[in-house]
């Protein structure tokens, strides 16, 4: 026992000890491969060959869809479609509330979408409500309260037809008097290039965006998707983009089958999440 055990002892630092060494060497080899990994990713011209590897992030856009408040067909593919998205709903209608409150409960933001003379008025009509140039300050902010207090749990509102009062400071400055006191932001359809809107929003203290795409003025799936192409470039080139399109069977199926893919691109998000013009 004694004898076995001093050989072993004796033995084991012979034997032992280039293992030791190696042990050593292999740890300061590693550190010094792990210094140098560390000090090359460091260094600003990796950092920047990785970012430029790194995939640019989805470009915020926002989608609404207007002219809501009409019937129920609509909000169920809003419930069927869960994406993030916005719609705008026309106040004082027998549907109107209990479409945004679906709505809403779908994951959508809501937006009362004003009815507002068209420059060709009354050829167009933008129905009954609507914000006609004419009308008295009092009556018409009366106007504007009703339609907001119609439409319920909204964020913002924008304009249905309106190219005629979207080019009249004056009746801006009134109907954002009432968006203010309310908390609403206004995203202007633009259907008018004379719109004062922004001005009127920077002036008043109320949050204007404005729509770059209209996705659906031919409601066919191969100009949705070609639109949808176009929303993605100015949302890569801009920022962020928001694009309109309206409740046609035709333009609903073929977002319903767009969609999938074109959320992956960029990033759905309500319009309340995008940051006012510069
Ligand atoms: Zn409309």
């Amino acid at each position: 026992m004694i004898k076995r055990s001093r050989t072993s002892f004796a033995k084991r630092p012979r034997r032992k000890l280039p293992d030791l060494v190696l042990a050593v060497v292999l740890v300061l080899m590693g550190g010094t491969a792990a210094w140098v990994v560390l000090h090359k990713s460091a260094s600003p011209v990796r950092a920047k060959e990785r970012d430029a590897r790194k995939p640019a992030p989805p470009p915020p856009v926002a989608i609404c869809i207007d002219d809501m408040g009409y019937g129920s067909e609509v909000v169920e593919w809003f419930e069927k479609n869960r994406y993030t998205l916005n719609a705008a709903v026309l106040p004082g209608l027998p549907a109107t509330a209990g479409t945004a409150r679906r709505l809403r409960e779908a994951g959508v933001e809501v937006l009362c979408h004003l009815p507002m003379q068209p420059a060709d008025y009354p050829a167009h009509n933008p129905g009954p409500g609507a914000i006609l140039l004419g009308t008295a300050e009092d009556d018409l902010k009366k106007r504007v309260r009703e339609a907001f207090e119609s439409v319920p749990g909204l964020s913002g509102f924008n304009n249905h037809m309106g190219s005629a009062v979207t080019a009249e400071r004056l009746y801006m400055r009134w109907i954002f008097d009432v968006a203010k006191e309310k908390g609403l932001y206004f995203l202007d359809s633009r259907t008018t290039a004379a719109t004062v809107a922004e001005e009127v929003g920077r002036e008043k203290g109320v949050k204007v965006l404005h729509r770059r795409v209209f996705l659906d003025d031919i409601p066919q799936a191969q100009y949705i998707r070609k639109k949808l192409d176009e929303t993605y470039d100015l949302a890569l080139s801009q920022g962020f983009a928001v694009a309109i399109a309206h409740p046609h069977p035709e333009t609903l199926k073929a977002l319903a089958a767009q969609l999938p893919a074109f959320s992956r691109r960029v990033k759905l998000v309500h319009l309340s999440a995008l940051p006012p013009p510069q």
